[in-house]
């Protein structure tokens, strides 16, 4: 009875060990390609003519080294007559509470990140 338990113990034990190897290959990170094609998938959820102009900009207009699309959808937010993207909710309200420095972001990543 004692040696039956034991055994069983035993051979759970290296069912356990052998679940820990197996589970710790290297987690799988995505890779710079699948990123870029998740980046555009998001870009392309937008109108077509937005499409382009937030392919051109490629970074937000707030935080300007967030890419475009990279965490959902790019938003449009027009300041003055100009319209710019930016990545999320957050960064719409920080670009009309500072017009200025997000046209100057603008222009900084539309002249800097080609
Ligand atoms: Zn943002």
């Amino acid at each position: 009875m004692w040696k039956r338990t034991i055994q069983t113990l035993i051979l759970s034990l290296e069912i356990i060990s052998l679940g820990c190897s197996s589970s710790s290959t290297q987690p799988v990170v995505p890779s710079e390609a699948s990123q870029e094609a998740a980046i555009e998938q998001s870009i392309n959820r937008l109108p077509e003519d937005d499409r382009t102009a937030a392919k051109r900009q490629r970074f937000c207009a707030v935080m300007e080294k967030e890419r475009l699309g990279q965490r959902d959808t790019p938003i449009k937010v027009v300041i003055g007559e100009r319209s710019v993207f930016v990545c999320c909710d957050g960064c719409v309200s920080d670009a009309k509470q500072n017009p200025k420095k997000t046209l100057d972001t603008l222009a900084k990543v539309l002249s800097g990140h080609r």
